[in-house]
């Protein structure tokens, strides 16, 4: 059996898109279960798209979710360069086995003749197809025409008739009608190889044994087991991943949200969630348990039970993920995390005590249930390191009670709170001081509680009043239940 190495191989055009981290993921898993290789390959032929510093960080960003490569142009290998343009002479060569075949040939076509050609197939409502004009020119010709200067791409010769069949390891073979394959470009007229030319040598050359790829890339497919054909090499396998959709149906693309892999980390996504998270676009395990680490992932993935069909990108699964996996971590590493979010927060408070690291925690702990995605915790708990809130008094009033009632309310509550001992200050005891307070009046709850957590926070949703009170401490507490009281005088 053939050695197993798989590949990523990605154009260094900008950032890592969520579909090719998926890519990635689910090529990871076939890799680290089948004990092979994992080489990295930076396909820039398309040198006008190619956008500086792209590889860095891509592999920077891979890096973050514990995807490392044994081969590629970071770590060297046996069979680099592992970046396209460095490999030129490579192609030169095979290109020349293939001329010397008669199965590729020099096209002249000027570019003015090839756009009348598609405006007139377009009119005619013809799929766009190059007319093989120059297929049967004599070496001869050719020759003359090199010599002069005139410049040239080179197609590849496919055939004119019958069918190519094609297998994919997740479809099963698909059938395609010679006539519908067009003699494409394999070599540009700068000399540079396109993709269907440079991946087809490269797979072969780096002997990678599973080509791992997007569904898009289905209609290469019989070109590249044409060209296999053509030079006598046996083909690797391919297996194409369903394609990653939005919502409403097309593919995933910026009009739909985020799409950036890093974007998804600066809002506070856990690594663990999006690896959880995207391992399931296409894929899914045999027991249905859905919550699943890496080392799961690859004990469980078996590349047969990809399904061929696309798969929705569902931001509100990764919320639910994310939400999981912030609730598994410890509180130590949950306000580490957070850190970062609440620098705004912690830049505006002048008390010493909200910026330690045991406070961060306690006011971390009370979101920890809630939070779905780190940047939300900057938010959702600003009231605690705030100095001064702002409020409307109108907010302390519950329901059908009166600023004069609630005051009296604020009053009580203030003097039960002041009479627990510092050192006693929880919420439990904060609680069942308040708790047998009212019951002892004979009141409601909401009449003391509401007023008490709309002073404590200065907002209509927040955790409860004996929490936040324990968080905050007995001083600062008891003096936002006092500027609660003047609001209402
Ligand atoms: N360079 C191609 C891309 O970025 C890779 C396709 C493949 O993996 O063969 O989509």
């Amino acid at each position: 059996m053939k050695n197993i190495r798989l590949r990523f191989a990605p154009s260094p055009t900008g950032f890592l898109h969520i579909g090719s981290l998926r890519t990635v993921l689910f090529t990871y898993a076939i890799v680290k279960k089948m004990e092979g290789k994992f080489i990295l390959r930076i396909e820039d032929t398309d040198q006008k798209r190619e956008v500086e510093g792209a590889t860095e960080e891509l592999i920077k960003s891979l890096e973050k979710f514990n995807i490392n490569f044994d081969e590629g142009p970071h770590v060297g290998g046996d069979f680099g360069p592992y970046i396209q343009t460095q490999r030129l002479e490579i192609y030169n060569k095979h290109l020349k086995d293939l001329l010397a075949k008669g199965e590729a040939y020099h096209c002249f076509c000027t570019p003015e003749r090839l756009g009348k050609m598609r405006a007139d197939q377009a009119a005619n409502k013809q799929a766009p197809r190059y007319d093989r004009a120059c297929r049967d020119l004599s070496p001869e010709i050719v020759e003359a025409k090199i010599k002069t200067g005139e410049k040239f791409v080179i197609r590849q010769k496919m055939p004119l008739d019958g069918v190519v069949k094609v297998f994919d390891e997740i479809r099963g073979e698909i059938i395609y009608k010679a006539q519908d394959l067009d003699d494409h470009v394999l070599i540009k007229s700068d000399g540079v190889p396109t993709y269907q030319f440079a991946s087809v040598v490269d797979d072969h050359e780096m002997e990678i044994s599973h080509v791992t790829r997007a569904e898009e890339w289905i209609p290469s497919l019989p070109k590249n087991i044409l060209l296999y054909q053509s030079f006598g090499w046996e083909p690797p396998k391919f297996i194409h991943y369903p394609a990653v959709l939005s919502k409403n149906g097309g593919k995933l693309s910026k009009r739909d949200g985020d799409v950036a892999v890093e974007d998804y980390l600066n809002k506070g996504y856990l690594v663990e969630a999006i690896i959880n998270f995207c391992i399931l676009l296409g894929w899914h395990p045999k027991d249905d348990n859905e919550i699943l680490s890496m080392s799961e992932i690859i004990e469980k993935f078996d590349y047969k039970d990809i399904r061929p069909s696309g798969s929705i990108f569902d931001v509100e699964k990764l919320d639910y993920f994310n939400g999981y996996y912030i609730r598994q971590k410890s509180l130590d590493e949950l306000a580490e995390l957070c850190k970062p979010y609440l620098e705004e927060n912690l830049a505006k408070t002048s008390d010493k005590k909200q910026q330690t690291k045991e406070y961060l925690k306690n006011v971390v702990r009370l979101e920890q249930e809630r939070l779905k995605k780190l940047s939300e915790i900057g938010e959702r708990t600003e009231y605690f390191f705030t100095d001064k809130l702002e409020y409307d008094a109108k907010l302390l009033v519950w329901k059908k009670s009166t600023p004069e009632q609630t005051k009296e309310n604020f009053d009580q509550v203030y003097k039960v709170l002041e009479k627990i001992p510092d050192d006693s200050w929880t919420n439990n005891s904060i609680g069942d001081a308040l708790m047998s307070h009212i019951q002892a009046v004979g009141g409601k709850n909401g009449d003391y509680l509401w007023p008490m957590r709309a002073a404590l926070t200065g907002r209509e949703a927040s955790p409860g009043p004996f929490d936040v009170a324990e968080v905050l401490g007995k001083e600062k507490s008891l003096e936002r239940i006092k500027e609660g009281l003047e609001r209402l005088s």
